[in-house]
């Protein structure tokens, strides 16, 4: 076994380079032996130094660990101290072993529930399960892996040749063969596995799971978090909520009701908001209707408006028959163009939409009786309108 299958608790190692393969931009080196542990089932390579070394990557090539250095390669036989990112190998090591016993307790919940994939690559880890558990199920699930957990349970390794395979009840059949490294997690969870373990099922608390969405396949992934990154993720909540609770004034139970009475409070104040506008708009439209000019036996409003109530204002004029509007508004830096013509008739506005947008340097389109479009220059906008007029059709 690997000096990390051995002890996973070791994080500083004596060794000696054997190989450096810098054939690539890339500097990779073998050391005589390494508890580094490279990218594989699912769990993330480890980080941390050489020497001076910065380790970036840790990948096992037929079954070598290569390290991969950041700076220029070292010398062939230097003996050198390897150290790992501890924080960052301990909390894999928390989320591979919680994954071990949720696995196990899913199948324990129901032999359906296999998992199927798992990714443990960030803080938030996913396992891929068939059987589709229920939100009880799943309940069930997290409360026997915590319970494993609270058992404190010992997480021993050893290997076994293929033959001795058939002595031990497997929850997942090897991937390998020849020797085969086997994980026990006391006596509730046997399984053939290659990665870092903690010495103790208590040091995966809490296991906590966060969400659940099916995905291809009909499997259904859920989210879950261990150890450390639970709490971090428990924390963190904890602070959204208290912050919740004091900007909206309400207890932690009634979080969830508040904020529907503030959303129904919300949308009831924008339908006011809309009617008060449609109104405004109109009013205003009656006023443009007076101010309107024949042409082509059509009556053509042609006008710079507010730029809240121009889409409502086109929306108005464009429902009133032998009516165009040709409008636009300014809102800051930018300019915006809404051209309607009412039912009835076969004005065509793109034509006009062109020649305003080319004004403004502006982009649109739309339906012949419905054109928009918006550009960058809004003291153009009176030009424009202009230019839109003259491109309409001559009586
Ligand atoms: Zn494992």
């Amino acid at each position: 076994m690997r000096p990390d299958q051995r002890d996973s608790y070791l994080q500083r190692f004596r060794s000696r380079v054997l190989e450096v393969d810098a054939a690539s931009d890339e500097v990779w080196v073998r050391l005589e032996e390494s508890a580094f542990y490279p990218s594989s089932g699912g769990q993330p390579h480890d980080t941390g130094r050489i020497d001076g070394w910065p380790v970036i990557d840790v990948a096992s090539r037929g079954g070598e660990v290569w390290h991969r250095l950041e700076g220029d390669p070292p010398a062939v036989g230097r003996e050198v101290t390897g150290v790992l990112d501890w924080e960052r190998r301990y909390r894999h090591m928390q989320r591979h072993s919680a994954q071990h016993l949720l696995s196990q307790a899913f199948v324990r919940v129901s032999p359906a529930f296999e998992t199927r994939s798992v990714s443990l690559r960030g803080p938030d880890c996913t396992l891929d399960l068939a059987g589709d558990p229920g939100d009880d199920e799943l309940r069930s699930a997290e409360h026997l892996a915590n319970t494993f957990g609270y058992a404190a349970l010992p997480v021993t390794s050893f290997e076994v040749t293929e033959a001795e395979l058939a002595d031990y009840a497997l929850r997942r059949p090897p991937k390998v063969r020849g020797r085969i490294r086997l994980v026990a997690m006391g006596d509730v969870e046997i399984a053939a596995c290659g990665g870092t373990h903690v010495a103790s099922t208590a040091e995966t608390l809490p296991i906590k799971l966060l969400t659940s969405e099916r995905v291809r396949g009909g499997l259904r992934r859920v989210t879950f978090r261990a150890g450390w990154e639970a709490f971090d993720d428990y924390r963190e909540r904890t602070r959204l909520t208290v912050e919740l609770v004091q900007r909206l004034s309400t207890p932690l139970d009634d979080l969830g009701g508040r904020v529907v009475r503030l959303q129904e409070e919300l949308a009831e104040a924008r339908a006011a908001q809309a009617e008060a506008r449609r109104r405004r708009a109109v009013d205003t439209a009656e006023e443009l209707l007076r101010a309107g000019r024949l042409r082509a036996g059509v009556r053509v409003v042609s006008a710079e408006v507010d730029d809240e109530l121009l889409d409502v204002l086109a929306e108005v004029l464009g429902e009133r028959s032998g009516v165009a509007a040709l409008l636009g508004s300014r809102d800051g830096e930018r300019v915006r163009l809404a051209f309607a013509r009412g039912p009835g008739g076969d004005l065509d506005l793109r034509p006009a939409l062109k020649a305003a947008l080319d004004e403004i340097d502006g982009r649109g389109g739309g339906r012949p009786e419905r054109v928009q479009g918006a550009g960058r220059r809004p003291e153009a906008l009176e030009r424009a309108l202009r230019a839109a007029w003259e491109a309409l059709p001559q009586p």
